[in-house]
């Protein structure tokens, strides 16, 4: 924006903009009308995003709440040798007919979660995923399927079938080689699991068009190694790989040694790769566990909403019937789906509120009323300047890398 145009907004000096560029603020909601009520416009937002009638289903399946790894801050009860059978694979595929008479629903996402979903992945879970991207393309719907995984199990084998669903991933690593062999260890073995994800990340990129988002969990000390993880990944192409840098939420930063977040979100962006930081792109709801058409299965045919606390009996909120209904819980339902997670006074006059909409509802649950414990702007380790100024950065190399795919 040129600072004349800057200045004439600040000050209100309407009359001097251009009516193209005032309608172009104005559709982009730079300039809003007195009259319009925010608020009410976020919070009807809100209620469609969340309502049965959204064309969206959410599902997110665990075939096994057992794992190849034992990272040390794993918030799961690992269920050792737990996988879905037969019986349960059936009614997941039931429950997604009837998810599929529902006129309204065009999308139907898949997210495979656990423990680690790639386990049992060729005999047990890929057959299922076929048989409901096919039911989905019956009837005319669009089914994608999403992967998050610690990437150990992937072998040449699985591409293929991966690319038949168009698989997407978000892969997890601990920083950089020896931190990640530390964190990530396969119990009784010495092996570098590091070097055997990079690989497999590598050869996923280099197979089918699918996005891998490499979420970096990091601590106090990772970050300052980031340039041997980009070098470990300079050659895949951004199209296929985006970087996501996640805290270990148990790391409050202790003192130790400090990294600048801003130049290292600024050291992966100058090698070309896109990356997230903060929860601050959502789109009407903090969560899709606020979502009416959503669910999280579990091997055994629990159902969940949350899937970022243990998947334990205190947590669950329905059973998944033979038939592919779920019996839920209703007044657990009901409470979570009562929460608007930004209708408090913190949120409502917070500038960020429409980026953010507010802490999830499981925080809510959890810790009703300490909004302030988890409020984004508080955990958020740049000043929200540089922020803005990485994001709009981000953005640019967004749509230079989007572009050069259609040269
Ligand atoms: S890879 Fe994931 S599921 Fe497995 S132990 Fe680590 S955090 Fe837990
Ligand atoms: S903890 Fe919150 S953000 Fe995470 S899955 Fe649960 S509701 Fe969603
Ligand atoms: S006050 Fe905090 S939690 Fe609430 S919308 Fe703003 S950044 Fe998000």
């Amino acid at each position: 924006m040129r600072k004349s145009l800057y200045e004439a907004i600040r000050e209100g000096r309407f009359v001097e903009i251009a009516a193209g560029e005032f309608d172009a603020l104005r559709e982009n909601g730079v300039i809003v009308d007195d009259d319009v009520d925010e608020y009410a416009v976020l919070a009807g937002n809100y209620d469609r995003a969340v309502s049965a009638e959204s064309e969206v289903y959410d599902l997110t399946l665990l075939p096994s709440l057992d794992c190849n790894l034992r990272c040390w801050y794993c918030f799961e009860t690992h269920v050792v040798g737990s996988r879905m059978d037969a019986s349960v694979r059936e009614a997941v595929f039931r429950h997604v007919e009837l998810v599929c008479r529902r006129d309204h629903i065009k999308y139907i996402r898949v997210e495979l979660f656990g423990g680690e979903p790639l386990l049992y992945f060729r005999e047990e879970l890929y057959p299922l995923l076929r048989r409901i991207k096919d039911l989905a393309a019956s009837r005319d719907k669009e089914a994608s399927f999403f992967f998050v995984t610690n990437g150990v199990c992937i072998t040449d084998e699985m591409i293929p079938l991966f690319a038949e669903l168009n698989a997407g991933f978000q892969i997890s690593i601990d920083g950089y080689r020896e931190k990640h062999n530390a964190v990530k260890k396969i119990p009784g073995s010495d092996e570098d699991v590091y070097g055997r994800v990079i690989r497999s990340i590598h050869r996923l990129a280099e197979s089918y068009g699918t996005y891998i988002n490499l979420r970096i969990n990091y601590d106090d000390q990772t970050l300052h190694h980031i340039e041997d993880v980009i070098r470990d990944i300079i050659d895949i192409n951004p199209q296929r790989l985006g970087i996501h840098l996640e805290r270990v939420w148990q790391t409050a930063r202790d003192g130790g040694r400090r990294y600048d977040m801003s130049r290292v979100l600024a050291f992966i962006m100058a090698n070309g790769f896109t990356v997230s930081y903060m929860n601050l792109h959502r789109k009407h709801v903090s969560c899709k566990a606020s979502n009416a058409n959503q669910a999280v299965i579990s091997f055994n045919g629990d159902v969940y909403k949350c899937s970022g606390r243990d998947f334990s009996e205190k947590h669950r909120e329905g059973r998944l019937e033979a038939d592919g209904r779920i019996e839920w819980e209703r007044a657990k339902l009901d409470r979570r789906m009562g929460i608007r997670t930004f209708d408090n006074a913190l949120c409502r006059g917070c500038n960020l509120l429409p980026l953010c909409c507010g802490p999830c509802c499981q925080k809510q649950i959890d810790s009703p009323g300490e909004y302030e414990r988890y409020c984004q702007k508080r955990l958020m380790e740049i000043s929200l300047e540089d922020y803005l100024i990485y994001q709009f950065k981000n953005e640019i190399l967004r749509r230079k890398i989007y572009e050069s795919q259609h040269d």
